[in-house]
């Protein structure tokens, strides 16, 4: 087959596929015209839209959740990462509900918030004090002005493809909605490249922030070199090292820094850690921390009137302490490098690759290895979409770039049930 033909065929098979799509979709055909009328494009939330448009979803319990048209999925995708405890959890339920109980929005410290910060603090070995935000953008907000404060400097050093939230995005060039940080780009795993950046422009950074796996730029993880060079460069210039765990906090108990072997001076975390509610955290050395404690003269301020709000500290409780104890989460992150390497059987002999690290999983239309982002510019999205529409008719939600975030309620079934679905569509 020519290269025009196999276009041709491409093309021909996603119209199909989008046929299909819409055919079964009346309900959230009509709700999502409804929906545009009042947000733009229907849509709250970008990485949630997709053509010709987004799954709508009624609800969910443990690893599955139903659209509106009541089509039932294995979720794969797990909320990108924030969903790792399933849709369901009983202890969380609880907790919510019994938080509930006591009434919303005191507008006080509550009994929930210091119990969550000593669970954190016990468990990330980088975090000697923790604040809390609503979400993981702010928390990187955050970090970012306190290293602007603390080191006099104005800029940041940051991964190309990077993403720490929607004003952070550093991916194509940056996005044009970006906090007006000055941020120094470098490619990811470039040690040479990375060392450069941060030397040549030490006068002017603040902070390097950096994924230990880039998520959003295609779940791919750091060498340890990598991130060894970026922690020994930033110290010898006095620049922070901000190491943002949002994502890869599940990749072992005390998070990815320990796995890389890295000591960041602040982290950022987020998803999952609120128990599936909205959720942030940033926190580190003691000494840079303090700075925030209102009680001393000139402290800085950090201001979010839902920082501490009673559900998602006390379903962020619940999750660390009564569901997923070590034990768990070492399942979790085996099954997923299982996932990834079934997937990865199946998908070489057709150009695909299977990245990512533990309970993280990233495919690509693209033969691999895969370094940095650079080496997915040759993927094809009309690929993408094509599986990303086969896996829903075949009763499994991914996100469409190819991304999943395995939830502790998905089982080894679900797992072979899911490469065999990708092994069919691709065969
Ligand atoms: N950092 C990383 C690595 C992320 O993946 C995300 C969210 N996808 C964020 C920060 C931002 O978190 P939030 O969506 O809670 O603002």
């Amino acid at each position: 087959m020519t290269a025009t033909e196999e276009r041709t065929n491409l093309d021909t098979a996603l119209a199909q596929a989008r046929e299909r799509y819409v055919a079964q979709r009346p309900v959230g055909a009509a709700m999502h015209a409804d929906a545009s009328e009042v947000m733009p494009g229907g849509n709250t939330r970008t990485v949630l839209y997709h053509p010709p448009f987004p799954l709508r979803i009624a609800r969910g319990a443990a690893q599955r959740v139903v659209d509106v048209d009541g089509h039932e999925y294995v979720d794969m995708l797990g909320e990108y990462t924030a969903g790792l405890y399933g849709h369901s959890q009983h202890s969380i339920l609880d907790a919510v509900r019994a938080a509930l109980d006591d009434g919303i929005s005191l507008a006080g410290h509550n009994v929930y918030e210091a119990r969550l910060a000593r669970a954190l603090v016990d468990r990330f070995p980088a975090l000697e004090l923790v604040r809390f935000t609503n979400s993981g953008t702010e928390a990187n907000l955050m970090a970012i002005s306190l290293a602007r404060v603390v080191t006099g400097r104005p800029g940041i050093a940051v991964a190309r493809g990077g993403y720490h939230g929607g004003l952070l995005y550093f991916g194509g060039g940056g996005s044009p909605v970006n906090a007006p940080y000055e941020a120094v780009v470098f490619d990811y795993n470039d040690v040479e490249g990375a060392r450069a950046a941060i030397r040549e422009n030490a006068d002017r950074l603040a902070a390097v922030v950096v994924e230990p796996v880039l998520g959003s730029g295609g779940v791919i993880p750091a060498t340890p070199e990598f991130l060894a060079a970026l922690r020994e460069e930033s110290q010898a210039h006095g620049v922070l090292l901000i190491l943002d765990e949002v994502m890869t906090s599940r990749l072992s108990p005390q998070g990815a820094a320990p796995l890389f072997g890295v000591q960041p001076d602040l982290i950022t975390l987020g998803k999952y850690l609120g128990g599936g509610l909205s959720f942030g955290a940033f926190g580190g050395r003691a000494d840079l921390m303090a700075h925030f404690d209102p009680s001393q003269p000139g402290a800085l301020p950090h201001a979010g009137t839902f920082n501490n709000n009673v559900l998602s500290m006390a379903a962020g409780l619940a999750g660390l302490t009564e569901v997923l104890d070590d034990e768990r989460l070492h399942a979790l992150n085996a099954r997923g490098d299982r996932l990834r390497e079934a997937l990865n059987a199946v998908m070489a002999p057709h150009g695909w690759t299977a990245t990512g690290m533990g309970s993280m999983v990233g495919f690509h239309p693209v033969p691999g290895p895969v370094r940095s982002p650079a080496d997915l510019a040759t993927a094809d999205d009309c690929q993408r979409e094509l599986l990303f529409l086969a896996l829903l008719e075949r009763g499994f939600y991914a996100a469409p770039r190819g991304f999943i975030a395995l939830s502790i309620e998905v089982t080894d079934d679900d797992v072979d049930g899911f490469v065999a679905a990708v092994a069919e569509v691709l065969g």
